[in-house]
């Protein structure tokens, strides 16, 4: 019943759900929740419903974290059934008249009716207030109750208004329907302890109008409720007898005997007394009673007083004569209960059933009375557990209160049993009355419930807080058992390309697929969770040691590595894993999330293995990274930064034909240091967009300089290169315009660089980008070409203007005849195109006669000239053009 064990409930109180609840400004959702918070909610709602002590206890809880959750103006919930109308409200809104006012004008009332069926029924209302149907706080519980439509039967309402100008969204609707269907767990489990409780609303009434007299008395005697039929034998008004001593209305010569009789039952020497005794009646004349005498008791067993039956004898009836036949509309209630009512006798035969069980079983009801279980056409589980539980209970002669299982094609229910033993005129207990209520509904809600906040939605793997649950568990027992844990954290690295090229229903799909393959790919015993993204996680509780642990990750590399396929379409994607394993009997939770998380970084960086085992050197490495970052992160603040310019030389003139920006790390104790240092580093970290951005706009001002220095000079355009994030930023587009029109730069001296697999990877959305950036008017090159694999296709559609040559791909080419050829053919298609070629790295004057002789039209490189400071560039081309 409990679904989260850990937490008990004064730890609980002090949690609130921890949704954000939008700033004041108007027209705001009063539910900002992402899913996973709004599950978190929905679980601490489910945990409250688990622990609350007392029904008041829960309801105060609930508006309390309601009112939280929705940050909303008022919240109330309206029991239907509690002796005295629970109306709890969280009131946070002013209450002066004018105020209130202003406040209804803006109400958003949403009723839940999931207090009692899960479900949900909303009656909002205009910003004008035209449909503000009640005043919330005095609105009378049935008046509320009615609101909900369809056929069902409400605990009661939650009512949230929210503040003015804030309308609670979908989102909070579908919150609050789950909240309430936690509510509802609750009300159930605590009424099912509570048996009082739950006999009390029904009985009540039929306790006012029954046929039989009856009273119910403090332990002092002093009555407390006596019913009308009560007041009529006595000649009473109701109203007069409350609050008398029944002392007072027993005849002087009897009252030694009452007295005598309740002292023995309040004592527990017997369950039950019948008396005769002479009553006073208020005419003042008295009559001859048997009197029914029972103790009553709360769940505790504490007594509290007593129920006293009049039969007044004259009018005769057999002293052993069951008074339930008196009261026509108990037998009625009881006939039309949706609950199962039955009474055994002591050989556990039904001596009664209601009809309720033909329903259930489609045996009639006649077929019961006088058959036990075991004699009767039924699951046989359910009649055992039945047989199992009136033995127990006629063996100790207490209430229990049990759960039962029927479950016989197509019929599948749970039932919440409860079973009391009755006592007849000697004490010693003749029947069983047994009362059995439908809670299938509620529990598969509850059980929804609980899965939805432990399991991914997606794919139905454990959720990040399942697996850390397990995970816990798993080191605890290997403490115990000295055997290792292994975690394994799995990224999948080319995901986003599947997702941008085909969509994503089947980046979608293809997750589903992966999940069922890591599935496949360990033991039942093992744990595959996915931790959101890309990003899934495998624990392996039970482990020999590290090489099994990497036999596993091969596997699954094996398995994911295999293509997937997707509607028509077929995709591949890669793994890259982490596998980290429990080392000392003292390893936490968060030790080996970590430990994995950066073997997997490893993995992922390092091109060479797919899997990567957590080691020390790691460790020093994930901490030298750290202080990395941190130092980079500083740099970017600092501007610590500065450009290199590499002149590109025309090759059919021999004149500097442009000149590409290159970034330099100006650190305080290494120096100048290259991107390879840092340029992945700043990608992670997306540092690399202020970077990039201040590389963009200080190449732009330093080109302009240029210009204005030499205005008569050919133009020598710069170009920057972006990288893959920064080319995927939102940003982008207008950030270069932005420098442009800061700058007063010609676009047409302006170049962007990228590389041939950012825009391969992303060829629908890059063409997009492109084309964007190109009615900027900047020119447009792809970088590194030769590294990829790009498409004739897709280069044509493409709005560029140049293509770099990537180094690797000229480094023989003035020996390497297959080289030469892919080469020459990339410059062939190139000039198809209508693109021109620009030769990167190139750092022999052979290489340079050869690219000559394929028609490369331009080139950059060591041969030529490094990447130079910008004053030596601006001397070099005082020199050339002077
Ligand atoms: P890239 O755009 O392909 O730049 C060419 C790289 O080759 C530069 O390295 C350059 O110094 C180097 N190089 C030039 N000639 C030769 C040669 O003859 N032999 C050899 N071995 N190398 C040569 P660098 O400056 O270290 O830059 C490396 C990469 O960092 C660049 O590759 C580019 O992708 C990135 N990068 C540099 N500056 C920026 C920037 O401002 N923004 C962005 N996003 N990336 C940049
Ligand atoms: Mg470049
Ligand atoms: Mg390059």
């Amino acid at each position: 019943m409990r679904p989260f064990p850990h937490k008990t409930w004064t730890e609980r109180t002090m949690v609130r759900p921890s949704i954000p609840t939008p700033d004041t400004s108007d027209d705001q959702p009063a539910s900002g929740a992402t899913v996973q918070e709004a599950v978190g909610t929905v679980r601490l709602a489910l945990d409250l419903a688990a622990t609350a002590p007392t029904l008041a206890a829960l309801y105060e809880e609930a508006v309390a974290s309601l009112a939280a959750t929705f940050d909303a103006a008022r919240v109330i919930v309206f029991e239907r059934d509690s002796e005295h109308t629970l109306r709890l409200a969280h009131d946070s809104a002013p209450t002066e008249r004018g105020a209130r006012d202003a406040e209804r004008r803006a109400l958003e009332v949403l009723v839940a009716s999931a207090l009692g069926a899960g479900r949900l029924a909303t009656s909002s209302t205009d910003r004008d207030g035209q449909r503000v149907a009640w005043d919330v706080p005095s609105m009378p519980v049935d008046a509320a109750a009615a609101l909900i439509p369809g056929p069902i039967t409400p605990y009661g309402v939650i009512a949230v208004a929210s503040r003015p100008g804030r309308a609670i969204d979908a989102d909070g609707v579908v919150l609050l329907d789950g909240y309430a269907g936690a509510l509802a767990f609750g009300i159930d489990r605590l009424r099912a302890a509570d048996a009082l409780e739950t006999a009390d609303a029904a009985l009540r009434g039929a306790f006012d109008d029954a046929h039989i007299p009856m009273a119910l008395t403090r332990l002092d005697g002093h009555l407390r409720r006596v019913n009308s039929a009560c007041a009529n034998m006595l000649g009473y008004s109701t109203d007069e007898l409350y609050g008398m001593n029944i002392q007072n209305i027993v005849h002087q010569d009897d009252r030694s005997i009452t007295a005598d009789s309740s002292a023995a039952l309040a004592r527990g020497d017997i369950p039950l007394v019948e008396i005769e005794c002479r009553m006073i009646l208020r005419s003042g004349g008295t009559i001859r009673a048997l009197v029914r005498m029972s103790l009553l008791g709360d769940p505790a067993g504490r007594p509290f007083g007593y129920l006293a039956q009049f039969m007044d004898l004259p009018d005769a009836r057999p002293v052993d004569a069951d008074p339930w036949s008196y009261g026509q509309d108990f037998r009625a209630m009881v006939e039309s209960m949706p609950d199962i009512i039955a009474r055994f006798d002591r050989d556990m035969r039904y001596v009664y059933v209601n009809p309720a069980i033909e329903q259930l079983t489609g045996i009639p009801r006649a077929a019961f009375i006088g058959r036990t279980h075991a004699e009767l056409d039924l699951p046989e589980t359910f009649a055992e557990q039945w047989r199992a539980h009136l033995a127990n209970v006629l063996a100790e002669e207490r209430e229990i209160t049990a759960e039962v299982a029927y479950s016989s094609t197509p019929v599948d229910r749970t039932f919440l049993v409860r079973l009391t033993p009755e006592p007849g005129p000697t004490g010693e207990v003749e029947t069983v009355l047994a009362v059995a209520r439908d809670i299938t509904d509620r529990r598969a809600l509850a059980e929804r419930l609980q899965f939805q906040a432990l399991h991914d939605a997606l794919t139905g793997l454990p959720n990040r807080t399942l697996m850390l649950d397990r995970l816990q568990h798993a080191l605890a027992r290997s403490r115990r058992h000295r055997q290792p844990v292994a975690l394994l954290f799995l990224d999948l690295d080319n995901f986003k390309t599947v997702n941008d090229t085909l969509g994503h229903a089947a980046g979608d799909k293809l997750l589903v697929q992966v999940a069922r393959r890591l599935e496949r790919s360990v033991r039942s015993e093992d744990t595959v969770a996915r931790f959101g993204g890309d990003e899934f996680a495998v624990l392996l509780p039970h482990i020999a040691n590290a090489g099994s642990a990497l036999e596993v990750a091969e596997r699954i590399a094996q398995a994911i590595s295999q293509p997937f396929e997707i509607g028509h379409n077929e995709a591949f994607v890669t793994t890259s894993i982490g596998v980290a394993l429990s080392e000392s009997p003292d390893d936490y939770v968060d030790e080996l999330l970590h430990r994995a998380d950066s073997a997997m970084y490893r993995a992922k960086s390092t091109t060479k293995n797919r899997f990567e085992l957590y080691d020390a050197a790691m460790q020093a490495e994930a901490s030298g990274r750290l202080q990395r970052v941190s130092d980079l992160r500083a740099a970017t603040e600092r501007n610590d930064f500065l450009l290199l310019y590499q002149p590109v030389i025309d090759l059919t003139t021999g004149r500097v034909a442009g000149v590409e920006a290159l970034v330099r790390w100006r650190h305080p104790e290494r120096g100048i240091v290259a991107p390879v240092e840092f340029m992945t580093l700043a990608e992670e970290t997306s540092l690399i967009i202020p970077l990039g951005y201040w590389a963009i706009d200080a190449a732009a001002r330093q080109e302009r300089q240029w210009q204005a220095g030499s205005p008569g000079d050919s133009p020598v355009p710069v170009s920057v290169n972006l990288s893959a994030r920064q080319f995927r930023h939102p940003g982008l587009v207008a950030e270069v315009r932005r420098t442009l029109d800061a700058t007063g730069l010609n676009p047409a001296l302006l170049s962007l660089e990228v590389a041939e697999q950012v825009v391969m990877t992303d060829s629908a959305v890059a063409a997009t980008t492109l084309d964007s950036l190109k009615a900027l008017g900047v020119g447009l090159c792809i970088d590194d070409f030769g590294t990829g694999s790009s498409s004739l296709r897709h280069l044509r559609r493409l709005p560029v203007d140049a293509i770099k040559i990537d180094r690797e791909c000229l480094r023989e080419i003035d020996r390497n005849a297959d080289q030469a050829a892919i080469t020459a053919a990339i410059i062939a298609m190139a000039k198809a195109l209508g693109l021109r070629t620009i030769a990167e790295g190139v750092e022999t004057p052979a290489q340079v006669a050869r690219l000559r002789e394929l028609g490369s039209d331009e080139a950059q490189g060591y041969v030529f000239s490094h990447p130079l400071p910008a004053e030596e560039i601006t001397r070099l081309r005082d020199a050339h053009q002077g």
